[in-house]
């Protein structure tokens, strides 16, 4: 089941096409990481998940509900935090809780007593008097309380340290041994979200450059190395699946995005014929920057 789900989904802002035409679906219990430049779209995607912005065209599903229709009790199954939230802050961070509380009947008073102490917030401190990180951890234990089905979180580690950040993950990640539930994360960066996540989409000006499970794209990437050793080598018209193919001396190396060690090994065969290859796995990161390339240069290839 999907508890995400957007079909066409476009958004306009007069003439800016903010996300355009994208489908996408979000499997339960999954983490998921939408990866994407500044403006490419994120916050608007979000936006409209929430029902604060309009779909222009097509449309999101959440829990299998359009979004234009969500009812307070789909509402209060999914938990938003943004980087730009407006808290009242004016208020002590108690203060703030026992705010939220009555509007979330699932609200669990042991998970926020657990949570405040993890995350180390001074429960009588007004919120206008809180670091950056403190406010964000505040408006995250604000949204995990009431153990939400669905937490959205818009940028939640922009301008974190490096330390405060992964105070953040780990909370996520030990909440998300509770129960099941889903996350969507977006950042700009893939190192801020590659310990979490399970699904990973790629968003560049409002279009879905692909989305897919990370056991698919560990399975699927590999860094192969050709050592020629005197032998001859044909470089020519490759697969399309071999990125950045190069040789540098007596060595070929290339980025295989369809791996499979019986048709690797053959093509390798067939231009390198008797040559050692060596497979190596990739990490999330090498994968996420040899697909970004691979889109930059196809996209100067079309504008070409
Ligand atoms: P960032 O990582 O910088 O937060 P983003 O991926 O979240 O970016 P959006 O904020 O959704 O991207 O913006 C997508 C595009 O829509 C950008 O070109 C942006 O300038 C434009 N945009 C966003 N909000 C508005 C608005 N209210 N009016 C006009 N254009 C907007």
């Amino acid at each position: 089941m999907n508890v995400i789900e957007t079909h066409r989904l476009t958004r306009r802002y007069w003439r800016t096409e903010a996300v355009h035409d994208l489908s996408l679906a979000v499997p339960a219990g999954s983490v998921f990481a939408l990866l994407g430049p500044n403006g490419a779209g994120k916050t608007t995607l979000i936006k409209v998940l929430v029902d604060l912005l309009r779909p222009t065209a097509g449309e999101a599903r959440i829990f299998g509900v359009d979004s234009r229709r969500l009812r307070p009790a789909d509402r209060a199954k999914i938990g938003y935090v943004s980087e730009n939230q407006q808290l009242p802050l004016w208020m002590t961070v108690r203060q703030f809780l026992d705010y939220c509380r009555p509007f979330y009947p699932t609200w669990d008073r042991a998970l926020e007593a657990k949570l405040l102490a993890q995350f180390e917030l001074p429960a009588e401190r007004k919120l206008q008097n809180l670091s950056r990180g403190m406010l964000m951890k505040a408006a995250l234990l604000s949204s995990l309380a009431y153990r939400p089905k669905l937490l959205l979180l818009d940028e939640p580690f922009s301008g974190l340290d490096p330390l405060v950040r992964d105070e953040f993950v780990r909370g996520i990640l030990e909440i998300s041994e509770l129960g099941d539930w889903t996350v969507f994360v977006s950042s700009h960066d893939i190192e801020e979200v590659e310990r979490l996540c399970d699904w990973i989409g790629v968003l560049d000006s409002g279009r879905l450059e692909f989305a897919q499970s990370t056991e698919t794209l560990h399975g699927r990437f590999r860094r192969i190395e050709v050592a020629l050793d005197g032998s001859e080598a044909r470089l020519d018209a490759p697969p399309a699946a071999w990125l950045e193919l190069a040789r540098e001396g007596s060595r070929v190396r290339f980025i295989d995005s369809q791996y499979d060690r019986a048709t690797t090994e053959q093509a390798c065969r067939e231009r390198f014929p008797e040559a050692a290859v060596t497979a190596h796995p990739m990490t999330l990161r090498e994968i996420f920057i040899a697909l970004a390339r691979s889109a930059r240069r196809a996209q100067k290839g079309a504008a070409a």
